[in-house]
């Protein structure tokens, strides 16, 4: 046995208990490397080849030659069995278990002003109403002319209204909206119009510089002031109750006639008198009344032709009365612990 030879075969047993040994396919890279790399361990071995006699070279090449193929061979095998573990446990450390409850973010609500916007615009869609929308930045005629409202009249003053020229104001109500429908469609017309308006108030705990109305406005054929108290009782129960009865009271608006206001059965004591209503049974919760002539002939509506009725409600009153919430200006300072008991 010369020198070679038990080289050879100690690196064929080395191998096969280093092979045993491999976890990884990383392992078995180096291990590849280790004998069958430039310098690896069986390479420098058949270096040696060269020394050898003419008689002693077929033997020992037969068996480099099966040392070499073993090697190459095992390495293969195991590799391949080794890359298919590794998937597998890869694929199982992977999984995504779709069973697992997921991480739920903080949900959040509408705000009770959005929530009450919501509710009254839903009784008059079930009503049959579209909903409507005008700018905030007005026409000052849309605002107050072409309502009927006069030059001379006390709400369009400085100090009541936000001009940004003579002739553009941020709006004081919804009701320029009603212009703009009646200018643009023909009756019958039923639409109500939630939104935005300005006035320069002070706030204090019932006045907010910026608050919201709901403006409403049926045009058509024979509309009639029982028509306007039928559609108001069914919203005040809709929203206030079963049992709520409403209290019409004479007043003045410019762009109808003649004018209401509008109350409704007290929430809080259901008419007895309370504090909340100071005794009297009712609050008041709107304006109303039968669209002006003046307005409908404005627009081009022939008022021999057509009748209509108008409303506006407070939508931060109704919010404050639904929510039991005493001061208008916790609507606005977004306290978080404030709004989520409204969720
Ligand atoms: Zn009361």
């Amino acid at each position: 046995m010369n020198e070679i030879v038990q080289d050879l075969e100690r690196i064929r047993s080395q191998f096969l208990s280093d092979l045993d040994a491999l976890q990884t396919s990383k392992e078995l890279e180096d291990l590849r490397i280790a004998y069958l790399g430039k310098k690896g361990m069986l390479t420098s071995v058949l270096k040696g080849m060269g020394k050898l006699s003419k008689e002693e070279r077929p033997a020992v090449g037969k068996l480099a030659n099966e040392v070499r193929e073993l090697l190459n061979d095992r390495l293969d095998e195991v590799k391949q069995r080794l890359l298919d573990q590794e998937l597998e446990k890869q694929l199982q450390s992977e999984v995504i278990d779709v069973t697992i409850p997921g991480i739920r973010p903080p949900r959040g609500a509408a705000h009770p002003i959005e929530q009450t916007i919501d509710l009254i615009c839903r009784v008059f869609v079930g009503m049959g109403y579209t909903i409507a929308e005008g700018p905030e930045v007005e026409l000052v005629a849309n605002n107050f002319d072409r309502l009927n409202i006069p030059a001379s009249h006390p709400s369009r003053d400085e100090g009541d209204t936000f001009y940004i020229t003579d002739q553009v104001c941020l709006r004081t109500q919804t009701s320029p909206v009603q212009i703009r429908v009646l200018e643009k469609q023909e009756p019958p017309i039923r639409i109500v119009c939630p939104g935005k308006v300005y006035r320069p108030d002070t706030p204090d705990a019932t006045h907010s510089p910026i608050f919201h109305q709901i403006e409403g406005l049926v045009v058509d054929r024979g509309v009639s002031m029982s028509d306007l108290v039928g559609t108001l009782k069914l919203f005040a129960r809709e929203l206030f109750g079963e049992n709520t009865e409403i209290r019409l009271r004479p007043h003045h608006f410019p762009f109808t006639e003649p004018s209401c206001e509008v109350d409704v059965t007290c929430w809080k004591c259901g008419g007895k008198g309370c504090s909340t209503c100071k005794g009297e049974g009712f609050v008041e919760v709107l304006g109303a009344g039968m669209v002006h002539p003046k307005v409908l002939s404005g627009t081009g509506i022939d008022p021999e032709e057509f009748s209509g009725f108008a409303f506006g409600i407070g939508v931060e009153r109704t919010a404050m009365a639904r929510f039991n919430i005493d001061d208008i200006r916790n609507l606005y300072e977004n306290n978080m612990r404030f709004l989520m008991q409204f969720k």
